[in-house]
């Protein structure tokens, strides 16, 4: 093999070129030597990989400063190996100005961006907690049952080190490359590798618990936490809780566990605040009354009734409400009043209520002016 050539030399530029210059020179060069303007011309070929490496190299701060420091030496290796096969350039995308030339670039500087990430498959729990544990936030615990890691071979699949090959339809790459030429366009296409599905690699001698997938189905428990407040269907992610991917190829993927929680007996939700419609007595609305009930929160909700109000009128119980999943604090506890209507009056009750009617009924001639006066408040928007 031939002494590498310098990567300025190559460019044709000085070693302290500006950004634009080298891409200015990796342009023409690039146009000059490209496969599709000399065909079958493996000199070209060879000199337009020279070219590509070089710009991939010095293009790249980092690599650059490696590479002004180390030379071609660099102690932890040419980011491209020697296995460099250039990147995805068509004649299209190096001849026209603007975005497609700079998406080319930024697929180049990546390296080894090609060698796509493998990531186990997500999973999705559905999780029920009740109100009250909505409210104050809770400790969970679920029994999942899905893939895991072999115990028997660690994930790897096969029953010792040796057991494993890299794949040779891939190089062990997981990925192969067709180029198709259509017109004067040379297109590339990646896929997974249909030999080991991407993995790149093949399980010779297989473990014998996972049959060479470095995965068995277990049931597992996980634990996690509800924040006080959550919304019924936010999805928790657990990073790398899901499933592993086959032969310790990747990283696992995320569990996410969707919450769904209970109805509770008095109350709706609006955002963070609790709503409870409370029926109470003609007389309690008239003369006004304070109760005290149980709340969610460990301290007796305190409903003051002023004298004078009316069926359907609220009462905002201000920070009494669910804890803020945005923002500070809690919202509220809006109580609408609603009339009791008592059943089964005895005789007694029925006769004094007679005695009152005078008093607490509506008269004959104030009818015509009672209806009139609601018409009109209901087109002002007042109740
Ligand atoms: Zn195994
Ligand atoms: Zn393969």
């Amino acid at each position: 093999m031939t002494e590498k050539r310098d990567y300025y030399e190559i460019l044709g530029i000085s070693r302290d070129a500006s950004d634009s210059d080298i891409k200015k020179a990796f342009r023409s060069l690039a146009r000059k030597y490209h496969p599709d303007k000399n065909p079958d011309d493996e000199e070209s070929e060879a000199r337009f990989k020279e070219v590509q490496e070089a710009y991939a190299i010095l293009s790249n701060k980092e690599q650059r400063r490696k590479y002004d420091t180390f030379g071609h030496n660099r102690p932890d290796g040419n980011p491209f190996g020697s296995g460099f096969q250039g990147v995805n350039i068509n004649f299209e995308d190096l001849f026209s100005e603007g975005s497609g030339f700079d998406s080319i670039f930024s697929q180049f500087f990546g390296g080894n961006s090609r060698r796509r990430e493998r990531r186990g498959n997500d999973l999705l729990v559905r999780h029920r907690i009740n109100f009250e544990d909505m409210f104050n936030g809770s400790e969970e615990e679920s029994v999942i049952e899905s893939l895991v890691e072999c115990d028997g071979c660690l994930g790897s699949g096969a029953k010792s080190m040796d057991g494993v090959t890299s794949c040779n339809t891939c190089d062990g790459r997981g990925r192969i490359t067709q180029t198709q030429r259509i017109g004067p366009f040379l297109q590339e296409s990646v896929s997974d590798c249909p030999n080991c599905a991407g993995t790149g690699r093949v399980v010779t001698d297989p473990c014998s618990s996972c049959r060479g997938d470095g995965r068995v189905k277990r049931e597992r428990t996980i634990r996690f936490s509800v924040p006080p407040g959550m919304m019924a269907g936010t999805r928790l992610r657990m990073q790398g809780q899901g499933e592993p991917t086959t032969g310790n190829s990747g990283l696992p993927g995320h569990l996410y566990i969707e919450i769904a929680i209970d109805d509770h007996d008095w109350f709706e939700r609006s955002d963070s605040d609790l709503l409870m419609a409370f029926p109470v007595g003609f007389h309690d609305l008239v003369k006004g009354r304070r109760f005290e009930i149980p709340h969610l929160d460990g301290k007796p909700l305190v409903i003051e009734i002023p004298a004078g109000s009316k069926p359907g009128d609220t009462i905002d119980i201000r920070g009494r409400g669910i804890t803020k999943t945005r923002g500070r604090g809690r919202g509220d506890v809006t109580v609408l009043l609603k009339l009791h209507m008592p059943q089964n009056l005895t005789q007694e009750v029925l006769s004094s209520l007679d005695d009152l009617s005078d008093s607490i009924d509506i008269s004959n001639h104030e009818i015509e002016d009672s209806i009139r006066r609601e018409a009109r408040n209901r087109r002002m928007g007042v109740d």
